[in-house]
């Protein structure tokens, strides 16, 4: 196994598939979802930043700790009489996640990374940073800022 300090992951280099561990939000394909490396086994949450009809989507990925996620899937794994509580899981874990390492560009069905830019600290460029939490696409204004930006190679 690779030190996951050394590792160029998965979902940084091109042409490779993370592996997917737990879909966290869907429309299509997959928007927002738990991913690790194959090769250092670091996880990561994928967030949707915006699609093109082209069929590729733009994310933000942040490291998320083993820890976490391994009781976010034990948890998930119950059965639980209240429906909001796997909802107040998956926000719990998605609080858990550092800012943003980068932005990864990728074909869906199945997930191929196309293109990795790495941000800066997680700021990244302008005034729509990824540190203020991460909120969902269904709550984003930003999209075609983001993919913008992305595809005119400004990171
Ligand atoms: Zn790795």
């Amino acid at each position: 196994m690779t030190d996951t300090r050394d590792c160029v992951h998965d979902w940084q280099r091109v042409g490779v598939s993370p592996d997917v561990v737990h879909v966290l939000d869907f429309e299509l394909d997959l928007t927002d979802a738990v991913v690790s490396c194959a090769r250092c086994e670091a996880l990561a949450l994928l967030h949707m930043l915006g699609w093109r009809t082209s069929g590729s989507r733009v994310f933000g990925v942040s490291r998320l700790p083993a820890d976490g996620v391994h009781t976010f899937l034990r948890n998930m794994a119950s059965e639980f009489c209240d429906l909001t509580r796997k909802r107040d899981e998956a926000e719990m874990l998605v609080s858990l996640a550092e800012p943003a390492m980068g932005i990864s560009s990728m074909r869906v069905n199945p997930l191929v990374t196309v293109d990795y830019r790495p941000l800066d600290n997680g700021t990244g460029p302008g005034p729509l940073g990824m540190t203020a939490g991460h909120r969902s696409w269904r709550d984003r204004n930003d999209s075609d800022y983001w993919l913008t930006l992305f595809e005119a190679g400004a990171f």
